[in-house]
Parts: C-alpha cells; structure tokens; sequence
C-alpha cells in the first residue's frame, strides 16, 4: 500500500492494511468471512413471526445464504413505525438457527441490550443510524462476538473506519464494514450507493467487507444488479432483504425480494462469484 494511504488515514491505524496483517478473516459458526469464499447474508428486514421467518431461513439457506439476517430491534425513520419483536424476535432467530445451521446476524441498537442481543446473536449488527455511537460500538466490541459495522448514510469512509478502529482499540479484531448507501444530491434511490467506497475499502484495510443491495437503491428490481457491482468492486460478501410476501413486510418491504427473486438473484450472481473466485486466485498466484 502507498504511503499516501497511509499518511491520509493515519488516525485509523489498526484498520489499514500492513505488511503482517494483509487480510482479516472473521470465524462464525464454521464459516470464514473475508475467506476465499463470499459469504451470503440474507433474511427478513424484521423479524415478524415463526412462520414467516423460519420459512424465510429454510429458503434462503437452501438457495445459498449461510448467514440469517433479521432485526428484533429495529432503528426505524419514524417513531410511529414498527420497532421490532425485541427479545421475541431474538428468540424466533435462535429457533431458526438451530433449524437450519444459519448463523445469525442482528441489530444491536442500545449498550444496555448488547448482552442479551450477543447471548442469541452470532453476529451484532451496528446500524447506519448508530455508526458514530461510540458507547455502544465499545460495548458490542467488549462482547466479544465478531461485529457487522454498517457505514452511517451521512458517513464518510473516514468515519466509518474511525467506527471499526474503535471496536479495534477496544479489544475485538472481527470487524466487517458494510456499504449500504448515502444521502447525497442524488433521490433517484433511497440512497446513493458508492461501490468506490468497497473497492477502496478494499484496497487499504484488512478487514472484510460486505455490500448491502437492499438499503442501498430501496427497490427490489434493482437489488440483483447492485448485489453484481458489489462482487465485482471486490465485497467478501453481502446482505440482502427476503420476505415470502415482500408487499405485506412489516418494514422495508419495497425493497425486499421475494422467495422467487432470491433464487433467481441467486443463480444468477453464480457466475460472477466463480469468476470472482478464479481472479483472485489468479491474484495470490501472481503476488506468489
Ligand atoms: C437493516 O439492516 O434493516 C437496517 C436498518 O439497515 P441500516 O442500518 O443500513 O439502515
Ligand atoms: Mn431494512
């Protein structure tokens, strides 16, 4: 890496990449993130029933996700709006996990419920809304389970890497950044996505990092392609939103696919991740 990286982001130390430390990989369960293989997450925005959520995880993992995502306590842009099952919810992911093997991805909004939250959680999930929350981010990192950092949608790539260097300093190395789109002049979308953010990311830090289609562009048409830019922008892995009937979701249902667009989406993106997988392979022999 050049100096001129170094220098730019030198606060952020322990996130740069450096001759010893190339790349982080992050065990969960038995699987690697920020390994050879890309890693799918996927699940409900919210977790809403049994029934629904147990048949969203035997879904998506028969079509290739290893990772359940699905918030029990939801950061929502209104107060009015549904605020998530909360401990119900942390349970029904539990259920679901011991169904299926999936390991588990959810949102830890507040430091008083980042114990609970990790007692269930296989992964602790830092919100867009609570990227600068360095309380909570210090308290997740003190739980010692490996944490999902979204970057904040008013964030620079500086700030979010000052998030990670905080889980860092307080002790926890299994940081994934996560690029889930900004505000910018732009409203086209709900958000702008900034695939150049994966692929710096990328290039300066070792630690993984995962592209969220779904938050990213707010629609489900869409998803697939933005799931593709982010293979290509070099992403360990990704983050998706699934509902069996995305029209009724409790939250987020616009941009969530369906059971028949997961598959597809699915099979689709398997040529591009073989071909990721071929060119980094050709990668680590040229460096050889
Ligand atoms: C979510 O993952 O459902 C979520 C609320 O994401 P973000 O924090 O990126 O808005
Ligand atoms: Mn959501």
């Amino acid at each position: 890496m050049r100096a001129i990286w170094q220098q730019r982001f030198a606060e952020t130390s322990d996130v740069l990449k450096s001759s010893q430390h190339q790349q982080t990989v992050v065990p969960v369960l038995d699987l690697e993130i920020g390994g050879s293989d890309f890693i799918t997450m996927a699940g409900p925005c919210s977790v809403e029933t049994e029934q629904q959520l147990l048949s969203i995880a035997h879904h998506v993992r028969k079509h290739g996700a290893q990772i359940l995502r699905g918030g029990a306590f939801k950061p929502r842009s209104s107060p009015y709006a549904f605020q998530g099952l909360g401990l119900a919810g942390l349970k029904l992911l539990a259920k679901a996990r011991s169904e299926t093997g999936l390991a588990v991805v959810t949102e830890v909004m507040s430091e008083d419920d980042v114990s609970l939250v990790a007692e269930y959680a296989d992964i602790l999930q830092i919100g867009s809304r609570s990227m600068e929350n360095f309380t909570l981010i210090e308290a997740a990192a003190k739980s010692g389970r490996p944490i999902l950092l979204k970057r904040g949608m008013m964030a620079t790539v500086e700030d979010l890497m000052r998030s990670a260097q905080v889980a860092l300093i307080n002790g926890n190395p299994n940081v994934i950044l996560c690029e889930r789109g900004i505000r910018t002049f732009d409203n086209a979308l709900r958000n702008t996505y900034d695939p150049a953010a994966i692929a710096l990311l990328k290039h300066i830090s070792h630690l993984p990092v995962i592209a969220d289609p779904s938050h990213a562009c707010g629609h489900r048409e869409l998803v697939p392609d933005l799931a593709r830019i982010g293979i290509a922008a070099g992403a360990d892995g990704m983050i998706v939103e699934v509902h069996p009937q995305p029209e009724k979701a409790w939250s987020d249902g616009e941009q969530s696919l369906s059971f028949d667009e997961f598959e597809s989406m699915m099979t689709a993106l398997d040529p591009w991740i073989a071909l990721r997988e071929a060119a980094n392979r050709t990668l680590v022999e040229t460096a050889g």
